[in-house]
């Protein structure tokens, strides 16, 4: 990132009110009335979008239930392309939407740039691939033939929360639009500027109602989404609390989900680790998206032979850090996306005092030019913390990590399965018998060795335990959007 940026600005960018996106037209919303979005590093309005209702969801779950009638017998060389173009869509202005997701989240342009938007793109690529790879099976028995279809459920809702709004679109409409089905999304209320620039993309490249977008509070469009009878199935990324409410809606109708929720993933650091290696990854972890990532490794155990050295070295690395407007590219980490994301993340620090832990660095809002005006937090580690502590148990969702020590494999194994959540995990060690032997008894959907973040298109992405369901980033999404029918034919001729 050496190289300046030429960034348009939000005004040269014309940013339009946005309206519901629904059966390939921009609309109005029912109640009349307006959210802002606004900016996160300094609380200027940026744009407004609709506050939807029951009636708006209901206008975009018909329209999507429309285009099923034709989207559902789509060849898969037209949904390939399709996914192609809206990636080609994606890269030819990956500056503005880099940008936009900058100005209404509050993350670094740089992270923007060469995480969001390439992870965003890799989605359609990937899935675009997909469109071929889902076929049936045939079985042979003596007097039959049996044919197995997979076929896609039909209109399918999405919903989706704000930390990486961009990235969280493409992992939901992709491998839903390859396999076949139509979409209902609902992206989160204060952060999805970008999304909804990237439909104005859509409007053109999607045949109408294929993909509708429905903005407002969750309470409000979410619920009429997942309670509403011809939804076929429901994807949603977000918190347990909000989880359990969708899981109990969409009971009514019987309906299948995938849950992605939340995490509290332990990185485990060994005494043979590489430890500059790994205080630069417990560092990345501290404050990529400013700490509001659901896989970030909060839970920082160190082995006791290396932990002064450890957090010493971390300290001295976060100092270096460089934070501020989220549009230089040299800042290092940005604001949190919103004042009640800013206080929640202050009062965990307050809660981890209260049981006993101490701030070894960072713990306040962070001040100085530029900073007083937007969510800003200090890069924080917090030490002297036991693993049953309501900081090292809940998700914290902020620029804040809790070191716990350790002394030997079966003690940090047993805390670091010691959490409601199994999302993801870390661990740093030059044994290769002590990789694999950890690695696989932590009870984590995902374990990165020797690497903090290591994301593989292709490699499956989701949780154990309360961290939900259903596996992204992966072909077996596609198992997930489709429904299997078996048609037997019979080859026996003459009376049974
Ligand atoms: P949230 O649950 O509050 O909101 C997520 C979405 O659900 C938003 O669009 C919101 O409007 C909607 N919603 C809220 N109440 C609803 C209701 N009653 N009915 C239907 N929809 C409703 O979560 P959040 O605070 O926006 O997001 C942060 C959470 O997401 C964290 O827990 C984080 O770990 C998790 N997350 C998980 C992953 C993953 O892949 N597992 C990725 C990113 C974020």
């Amino acid at each position: 990132m050496n190289k300046p940026l030429q960034q348009p600005s939000a005004a040269a960018l014309h940013l339009p009110e946005y309206g519901h996106f629904i059966g390939g037209e921009w609309v109005s919303g029912d109640s009349g009335k307006t959210i802002d979005l606004l900016n996160p590093a300094n609380g200027q309005r940026l744009s407004r979008i609709q506050a939807g209702n029951a009636a708006d969801a209901e206008r975009a779950v018909q329209a999507a239930a429309k285009a099923f009638t034709t989207w559902g017998h789509s060849t898969p060389g037209q949904r390939q392309e399709l996914l192609l173009e809206l990636a080609r869509r994606l890269k030819a202005r990956m500056q503005d939407f880099a940008l936009l997701e900058t100005l209404n989240n509050g993350k670094p342009i740089r992270e923007a740039l060469h995480f969001d938007l390439p992870t965003t793109i890799a989605q359609f690529e990937l899935f675009a691939g997909a469109a071929f790879h889902l076929h049936g099976q045939s079985l042979d028995y003596p007097d039959a033939i049996g044919i197995v279809h997979r076929e896609p459920y039909g209109v399918v809702a999405q919903i989706i929360p704000w930390n990486v709004p961009l990235v969280m679109m493409a992992t939901k409409i992709a491998p839903a639009l390859a396999a076949g089905n139509t979409i209902v999304l609902k992206p989160a209320e204060t952060v999805c500027l970008s999304v909804l620039e990237f439909f104005r993309e859509v409007a053109d490249v999607l045949p109408p109602g294929v993909v509708n977008v429905v903005t407002g509070y969750g309470a409000d469009v979410g619920e009429a989404l997942v309670s509403h009878p011809l939804v076929r199935k429901v994807a949603f990324t977000g918190s347990i609390a909000t989880a359990r409410r969708i899981m109990g809606y969409a009971a009514a109708n019987v309906i299948p989900q995938t849950l992605e929720l939340g995490g509290k993933s332990a990185h485990i650091v060994c005494d043979d680790a590489d430890i500059d290696a790994a205080v630069e990854a417990a560092a990345l972890s501290t404050i990529f998206n400013k700490g509001e990532v659901c896989i970030a490794g909060t839970r920082l155990m160190l082995h006791e032979r290396i932990r002064d050295e450890f957090l010493e070295k971390l300290a001295r690395t976060l100092d270096t850090v460089k934070q501020g407007d989220p549009t230089d590219p040299a800042t290092q980490i940005g604001a949190q996306a919103s004042v009640m994301q800013r206080d929640k993340v202050l009062s965990y620090i307050d809660i981890g005092m209260q049981e006993g832990a101490r701030v070894y660095r960072g713990g306040k809002r962070a001040s100085g030019p530029g900073l007083d005006e937007g969510n800003f937090i200090e890069p924080t580690i917090l030490v002297d913390v036991d693993n049953s502590m309501r900081i090292a148990q809940e998700e914290i969702f902020g620029p804040v990590t809790c070191a716990i020590t350790w002394k030997d494999d079966d003690e940090v194994l047993r805390m670091a399965n010691d959490s409601t959540y199994g999302l993801a995990g870390g661990l740093w060690t030059r044994n290769l018998t002590r990789a694999h032997r950890i690695s696989r008894a932590m009870q984590t959907g995902t374990v990165w060795v020797n690497r903090y973040f290591n994301l593989k298109p292709g490699m499956p992405l989701g949780g154990y335990k309360q961290s939900g369901f259903g596996r992204e980033f992966c072909f077996d999404i596609l198992n997930h959007y489709t429904l299997t029918k078996s048609v037997v034919i019979n080859l026996e001729e003459g009376p049974l």
